[in-house]
């Protein structure tokens, strides 16, 4: 589960999330569609503390904090919790793949080598992608490291799963392995957040759909009713333009 309370945040004068408020349930997919520069990478990058939130209360699993005062124990518990995907993959370059996703196991599991080690191959089973084990980065595909990217944010059983995304950087043939991989997470009822411009894929994978604009939740709804019937004007103008 994921709580977010009056959630605020600026760059220099620039409001940036402007009181966010929102719920996302145990094993529900939220898609976040919105403008460029609306503030959805914000939102999940306040949602993972990548960015220090002004103001607001955010809680995923277990964990609540208050964006006013928070430790570095909270920050690491909370990381934890809500696992990121990034859009350019973010794997270390020096680690082959097995290791790639393993290392946040021995981190933040303390688990040694041979039980990181096993549970990172079952996660690779998972995105296909075994035979890559001992391969490094730089000799993958990008839906390739996308995939183990997804595998290495699986790797800590996190409370909810942030895809800021996670298919853009791809070339256009590489894009459906990915969300192939993302489709099978979501119907294992795991709880997401995932930005994506893919209008057809969140149609198909989100419960539910929240358009932003200008630091602001503008409107909210099942992908049918938002795409086929937005109420809002700026909705409205959104959808016609990326469709
Ligand atoms: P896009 O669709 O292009 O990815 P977005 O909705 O993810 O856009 P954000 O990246 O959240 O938008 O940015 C929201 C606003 O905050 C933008 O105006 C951006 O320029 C600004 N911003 C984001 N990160 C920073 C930063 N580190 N320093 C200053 N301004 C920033
Ligand atoms: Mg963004």
């Amino acid at each position: 589960m994921i709580d977010i309370k009056n959630l605020k945040k600026r760059f220099g004068d620039q409001i940036v999330l402007d009181g966010i408020d929102l719920t996302v349930g145990n094993g529900e997919v939220v898609a976040v569609i919105g403008p460029s520069g609306s503030g959805k990478s914000t939102l999940l990058r306040c949602l993972n503390l990548l960015e220090e939130p002004e103001e607001g209360m955010i809680q995923v699993g277990d964990i609540k904090i208050n964006a006013t005062s928070y430790t570095k124990k909270e920050t690491y518990e909370l990381r934890k919790q809500s696992a990121m995907v990034f859009q350019n993959y973010n794997l270390f370059k020096n680690k082959t793949v097995l290791e790639n996703i393993a290392a946040s196991l021995r981190i933040t599991k303390k688990m040694s080598k041979t039980e990181a080690h096993q549970i990172a191959f079952g996660l690779l089973e998972q995105v296909g992608l075994t035979e890559k084990a001992s391969a490094y980065p730089v000799t993958l595909s990008g839906g390739q490291q996308q995939r183990v990217g997804i595998a290495r944010a699986l790797a800590v059983n996190p409370t909810a799963l942030l895809l800021d995304e996670p298919t853009s950087a791809l070339d256009p043939e590489l894009v459906s392995e990915v969300l192939q991989v993302i489709r099978s997470i979501a119907k294992k009822d795991t709880t997401m957040m995932i930005v994506t411009h893919e209008l057809a894929f969140a149609r198909e994978v989100a419960d539910r759909v929240i358009f932003m604009a200008d630091g602001h939740i503008i409107e909210q709804g099942r992908a049918r009713d938002l795409f086929d019937h937005p109420k809002h004007e700026r909705t409205k103008r959104f959808i016609k333009q990326i469709n």
